[in-house]
């Protein structure tokens, strides 16, 4: 992305424009996929981890990046749809975990479906996640 739309996601959230938080959302550099604290880390180099992880943190509460949960303990985060706003994630989709290439891509076309739960029982959140070989594996 360029630094323009950055600045205009960033204000559309509601967050102002700092060259950290310019820095740390460019380093999404695909919109499917996932990237670990670690591998932003990398991305945007000199800025601390506590800074990297506060402003993940306020990414997400902004409805601008969501946590991708792909059944490894590593925390790993993709942008959002336009339809995610402060507050409201809309992210009911699947995520792909490779087991090659260690890659975890969102699957926007494969939506979580609404279950039957049996009564009494309330789910607040619903995660798919699919394992195997990617595009770039199988
Ligand atoms: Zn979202
Ligand atoms: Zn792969
Ligand atoms: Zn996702």
């Amino acid at each position: 992305m360029k630094v323009q739309e950055l600045e205009t996601l960033l204000k559309k959230h509601g967050l102002r424009r700092t060259d950290i938080r310019l820095q740390v959302l460019g380093a999404f550099r695909h919109q499917d996929m996932a990237y670990s604290q670690q591998d932003l880390q990398q991305a945007v180099g000199e800025i601390d981890r506590v800074t990297l992880y506060r402003t993940l943190r306020s990414f997400e509460d902004k409805g601008l990046i969501h946590r991708a949960i792909d059944g490894t303990d590593q925390a790993k985060y993709a942008l959002c749809q336009e339809a995610c706003t402060t507050h409201e994630h809309k992210d009911d989709h699947a995520h792909f975990h490779c087991t090659n290439c260690g890659r975890t891509i969102c699957i926007e076309d494969i939506q979580v479906p609404s279950l039957d739960l049996p009564s009494g029982f309330q789910a607040e959140e619903a995660q798919i996640v699919l394992r195997g070989l990617c595009d770039q594996c199988s």
